[in-house]
C-alpha cells in the first residue's frame, strides 16, 4: 500500500545517513559587544570576512591576526534560529538512534547559557530540540513510535546533581556499568514528557534546583556543568524493535583560568576540578577525532557520565563561545586553541599543549 511504501522509504532514508558524516563538529559563536562595551569604546578583535567558510580571524596585536577555522562561524548578528537550524539535523539523528552530545564550551559571560537555554522569549537550543523531536516524532507515527524522557544533572566539584530529585541532598550519585557495558547512573530521576508544555515545566524545575544551596546562583552556575538529558526508546512499527537512545545537552563550567593568587581553598578546589574536567573532554574527543586506541573516559565525571555517547558512532557538537572585546583576547585565543585541538585537525603539524 502507499502508506506501507511511505513507511519503506522513511527507513531506508535513515539507513542512508547512518556513518556517512563526520562525527564531530565545532561550532564558533562570537555575542555582540555589551551596551557597557560599546559606551566604553571597547574595540573588537574579531573579524568575519570569511566567516561563511567558517575562518573565523583574531587580530592579536599589531597587524597580526591568526585564522582559525571551524565547521560554522556565526557572528553576533546570527541568532537563535540561525543556530539551531544548523544544530537540527544533528539532534534529530538521536530519533534514528544515534547518541548525541551537544556542548557549549567558553569563559564566563561569552553566552553559553544563551546558546543552550536561551531567554524565554528567544529560546536556545535545549528547547528547540525537544519542540524538533516531538513535531518530527508526529511526523513519523505512521513508522516508529518514540518515548522520550529528560533528566537534568549538575557536576560541580566532580560530584553528581540530581536537579530533578526530589530531595537532592540525600542521595549520593554513582555511575554504574550495567553488564551489557552502558554506564547509567542508578537512582536518577527520568520525567517522562509527552509534549512541549510538559518540557518546560521540567525544566523549570531544575533550574530551581540549581538555585538551592548557593548564595550567588551566577557564580554556581558558571562553576558547574549543567547537563540536560534527552532519553528516546524507539519502536520500530514494521518489525517491532525497540531501540534507545540518548541526547546530552551541556553547558559547561567557565573555561576561564583563575589568577593564581585569586584563588584559596574552596575556590581553588573548585578552579582545579574544572580544569580537570575540561581538559578531560578535550583529551576525549581529541582522542576521538584523531581515531586513538586509548580514550581516557575515566579522569572525570562528566567524560564518565557521557562515555556511552562520545565515540562509537555517535555525534557530538562543540560549540566555542567568544567575546568579540579586546579585554577578553587571551581567553579567547585559549578557548579557540581548545577548540581547534578537539577538531583533531592540527595533525601533522607539532602538536601544542593547551
Ligand atoms: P555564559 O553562560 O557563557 O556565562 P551568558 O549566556 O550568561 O554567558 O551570556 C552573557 C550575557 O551576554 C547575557 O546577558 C546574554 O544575554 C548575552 N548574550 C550572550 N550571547 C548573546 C547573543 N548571541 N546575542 C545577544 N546577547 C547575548
Amino acid at each position: 500500500s502507499e502508506e506501507q511504501a511511505k513507511r519503506k522509504q522513511l527507513y531506508n532514508q535513515i539507513q542512508e545517513t547512518k556513518g556517512t558524516s563526520c562525527n564531530i563538529r565545532v561550532f564558533c559563536r562570537c555575542r555582540p559587544l555589551s551596551r557597557e562595551e560599546s559606551s566604553n569604546g571597547c574595540a573588537t578583535v574579531v573579524d568575519f570576512d570569511a566567516a561563511k567558510d567558517g575562518d573565523l580571524g583574531v587580530l592579536t596585536g599589531g597587524s597580526n591576526k591568526r585564522t582559525f577555522k571551524f565547521d560554522r562561524v556565526y557572528t553576533p548578528k546570527d541568532g537563535q534560529v540561525d543556530v539551531f537550524a544548523d544544530a537540527s539535523p544533528l539532534v534529530v539523528s538521536v530519533l534514528d538512534g544515534y547518541n548525541v552530545c551537544i556542548f557549549a564550551y567558553g569563559q564566563t559571560g561569552t553566552g553559553k547559557t544563551f546558546t543552550m537555554e536561551g531567554p524565554e522569549h528567544n529560546r536556545g537550543v535545549n528547547y528547540r530540540t525537544l519542540e524538533q523531536l516531538f513535531s518530527v516524532a508526529r511526523e513519523r507515527s505512521d513508522a516508529f513510535t518514540y518515548n522520550l524522557s529528560v533528566s537534568v544533572l549538575e557536576v560541580y566539584n566532580e560530584q553528581i546533581r540530581d536537579l530533578l530529585a526530589t530531595s537532592p541532598a540525600s542521595k549520593k550519585l554513582e555511575i554504574k556499568q550495567t553488564s551489557e557495558g552502558s554506564h547509567h547512573v542508578p537512582g536518577i530521576v527520568e520525567a517522562k514528557v509527552d509534549n512541549i508544555n510538559d518540557v518546560w515545566s521540567v525544566l523549570q524545575a531544575g533550574s530551581n534546583a540549581r538555585a538551592v544551596g548557593s548564595n550567588n546562583v551566577n557564580e554556581h552556575s558558571s562553576r558547574s556543568h549543567c547537563i540536560l538529558c534527552i532519553m528516546v526508546k524507539t519502536k520500530n512499527l514494521m518489525n517491532g524493535e525497540c531501540t534507545k537512545s540518548k541526547l546530552w545537552l551541556v553547558d559547561l563550567a567557565g573555561s576561564e583560568r583563575l589568577a593564581k593568587t585569586d584563588a584559596q581553598g574552596e575556590r581553588l578546589k573548585e578552579a582545579q576540578n574544572i580544569n580537570k574536567s575540561l581538559s578531560a573532554l578535550g583529551d576525549v574527543i581529541y582522542a576521538l577525532a584523531t581515531k586513538s586506541s586509548h580514550i581516557p573516559y575515566r579522569n572525570s565525571k562528566l567524560t564518565h557520565l557521557l562515555q556511552d555517547s562520545l565515540g562509537g558512532d555517535s555525534k557530538t557538537l562543540m560549540f566555542v563561545q567568544i567575546s568579540p572585546s579586546e579585554h577578553d583576547l587571551s581567553e579567547t585565543l585559549s578557548s579557540l586553541n581548545f577548540a581547534t585541538r578537539v577538531r583533531g585537525v592540527e595533525l601533522g603539524h607539532a602538536r601544542k599543549q593547551i
